[in-house]
């Protein structure tokens, strides 16, 4: 769950206040419990918007937030923190009559409420989502599903908010045009400028009687799952933008953006360093010595899906740590596709127990092994490992 205030308001860090108390109540009427009943998650959520505000409405608060994070609330500490009540929060804000929410609802879609930009309110809201992937979807690209609560189209009036049977008709503001002309006389002349119509909020559309279902609003929230195309090569923290699949805006507004940030899980054999992974391969001091092969698993598959493996030659007298570098293997690049490649080091593994005969063969190893004896060590050596 998202606990950084900025990320539950959808905010930037440096947001004014203004933008926070457009986006507290973007969210809030859209989690709010009556508007979602029987929801837990969207009762959660109203909850957390409501925390989030408190904090960042407040200059004191929000100063403290930014430099220590959560825990300059936290009540343990003694903060001055209080838990908010959301709903308290919520009537404050929206100055609800007493009335709960269908009363402010109905302010906010008259204009009584005020305060809404006009296009913020026409298009629907850009949803954010996080998708964690494995190095294997990284090497290939991958389509992956994506589940998430949004606005949509609500079917029982098509979107436009009216009741069934009714419909909208020209805003008596504007006459339908979605715009008002202002003329201010001034001491130099007459002045016209033309603004949205803050009744409809550019829609030229009033709604005397409201579809029921979506409270007038003509979208209702959804469970969707969303197909996302993930390119190959991509990087941890990127985010994929998918144009249209966010919220609906109200009374048919056009979709907003889905920002999909993508987290790389940790592999446990393999390690990304840029295009390139880089794994640790444990061999034996004779493997070393005496040179070996060896077979590297990879990230890459085979026509008939069955993970690809690779040979790797030891010449004889390798160090530890030494890198071999597989050209190709890596991952690729997001932007030219060009793979990298595969580095694997060999490290010798040290055994923590052996037993009686190995103890013994190590032991005549170390006393014939001195660099004078060196023809005959490794003859010798080759004799002990040979009946291993
Ligand atoms: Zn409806
Ligand atoms: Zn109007």
């Amino acid at each position: 769950m998202p606990r950084d205030y900025y990320e539950i308001l959808g905010v930037s860090r440096d947001a004014s206040e203004n933008e926070i108390k457009k986006a507290y109540r973007q969210l809030a009427m859209r989690y709010h419990p009556d508007k979602n009943p029987g929801n837990k998650e969207a009762e959660e959520k109203f909850k957390e918007i409501a925390q989030a505000y408190a904090v960042l409405s407040d200059p004191e608060k929000r100063k403290k937030y930014d430099q220590f994070g959560e825990a300059a609330f936290d009540s343990t500490a003694g903060a001055g923190y209080a838990q908010v009540d959301p709903f308290d929060l919520f009537q404050s804000i929206f100055g609800g009559r007493g009335g709960g929410f269908s009363s402010i609802f109905d302010d906010f879609f008259t204009g009584a409420g005020g305060g809404w930009g006009g296009d913020r309110v026409l298009r629907g809201d850009d949803l954010r989502t996080t998708v964690t992937l494995d190095l294997e979807t990284v090497a290939r690209g991958a389509t992956v599903d994506i589940k998430l609560n949004r606005l949509e189209p609500c079917g029982t009036c098509g979107g436009t908010g009216a009741k069934p049977g009714s419909q909208p008709v020209s805003c008596t503001q504007c006459g339908g045009r979605g715009q008002i002309r202002r003329t201010q006389r001034t001491f130099f002349g007459h002045f016209s400028s033309v603004e949205t119509c803050p009744a409809c909020h550019g829609s030229g559309k009033e709604i005397r009687e409201r579809c029921r279902d979506c409270s007038g609003e003509g979208r209702v929230n959804r469970r969707r799952t969303i197909e996302v195309k993930i390119p190959p090569g991509i990087e941890d923290g990127m985010i994929i933008r998918v144009r249209g699949e966010g919220d609906v805006g109200p009374h048919g507004g056009p979709a907003g953006d889905l920002h999909v940030a993508v987290r790389i899980r940790e592999h446990e054999f393999f390690e990304r360093r840029g295009r390139d992974l880089i794994c640790h391969v444990p061999v034996s001091y004779p493997q070393l010595v005496l040179g070996t092969e060896i077979e590297v698993p990879t990230l890459q598959k085979d026509s008939r899906g069955n993970q690809r493996f690779t040979r790797i030659r030891i010449p004889p007298g390798t160090d530890t740590h030494t890198i071999f570098r597989v050209r190709g293997f890596g991952l690729p690049d997001i932007h030219s596709s060009q793979k990298g490649d595969l580095l694997v080091s060999v490290e010798i593994a040290i055994p923590k127990k052996v037993s009686r005969e190995e103890a013994d063969l190590l032991r005549s190893l170390e006393e014939i092994s001195s660099p004078t004896q060196s023809s005959r060590f490794s003859e010798k050596i080759r004799h002990i490992f040979r009946h291993r």
